[in-house]
């Protein structure tokens, strides 16, 4: 949230920080050759910002570029800044209270990017609270001017977004949450695939349990991320499941095994380890 004292991260631990994020989107494989950018901002109309046509996850310090919110370049190394920190200035001129923005192309968002399909289905608790729902918003050319344009109405109400047919885009009140909302994204997008695509089943979290996440979104001062539509009216989550059938009186209780591990359907694994080599073959 946005407030006239607001503090920043000096020059030196910004840069630090936009390395170290480079090399952790680089080496999880969530941007290819000289894919993604990031920055960070250092005052109400400076922020630092990736070059364009360099690895992120080989940058060096020197190579990074100082700007204000116009787009000015105010320090430059060896490298121009590149053209998709368009869509970062806007976001940070649109909400004042972003320190931080991440653009990746991780494999499975952008999949669902490319896919069309928001990522809203209210499965996971951690997407719910730290991260909320994620629309799709159309397709404009890598680079163009439509991109900020097509992001402005999202900045205040939401954490992220996916850009169609190209990657994916978070920001945070901090560089720092902005990467984790990064992560967050990969992974939730990662259990909708496996529940949706490959185990072919989800169970919906009820109305009830999303009310109670979001208050809990609300008490650790998360106002954004939207709500998902898709909640079930009546909870089918409250059973435990055992070997072959639903272990009569246990609602909403572990039921350990005679080994003290959760039962485990051997058959069930069977048949899913079956559906995944079906359809990677
Ligand atoms: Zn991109």
């Amino acid at each position: 949230m946005y407030s006239k004292n607001m503090k920043y991260l000096n020059d030196f631990a910004a840069k630090e920080l936009i390395l170290d994020i480079g090399r952790r989107m680089y080496n999880r494989h969530y941007i290819a050759a000289n894919d993604g950018n990031i920055t960070c901002k250092t005052g109400p109309d400076t922020i630092w910002a990736t070059p364009t046509g360099v690895s992120k996850g080989y940058m060096k310090t020197e190579e990074l570029v100082k700007m204000n919110l116009d787009g000015k370049v105010l320090q430059q190394g060896a490298l121009k800044p590149s053209s998709e920190i368009k869509m970062h200035l806007r976001i940070y001129r649109e909400n004042p209270g972003v320190q931080g923005v991440c653009h990746a192309h991780p494999p499975v968002s952008t999949s669902f990017a490319i896919a069309g399909i928001s990522l809203d289905k209210a499965i996971y608790p951690e997407a719910l609270v730290n991260l909320g729902t994620v629309p799709v918003v159309h397709y404009e050319a890598p680079g163009s001017q439509g991109i900020p344009d097509s992001v402005a109405p999202y900045c205040n109400d939401y954490n992220a977004l996916l850009l169609a047919n190209h990657g994916a885009l978070t920001w945070g009140e901090s560089l720092m949450e902005a990467w984790y909302r990064l992560e967050a994204l990969e992974h939730y997008a990662m259990i909708l695939m496996y529940t949706g695509n490959i185990i072919g089943k989800a169970n919906v979290l009820s109305c009830e349990q999303v009310q109670e996440l979001v208050k809990i979104r609300e008490k650790l001062g998360i106002s954004t991320g939207g709500l998902p539509p898709c909640c079930a009216a009546k909870a089918s989550n409250l059973t435990d499941v055992g070997v072959n059938q639903e272990i009569p009186g246990a609602e909403g209780k572990a039921q350990p095994s005679a080994a003290g591990t959760t039962a485990v359907n051997t058959a069930d694994i069977e048949a899913i380890v079956q559906m995944v080599l079906k359809k990677l073959s």
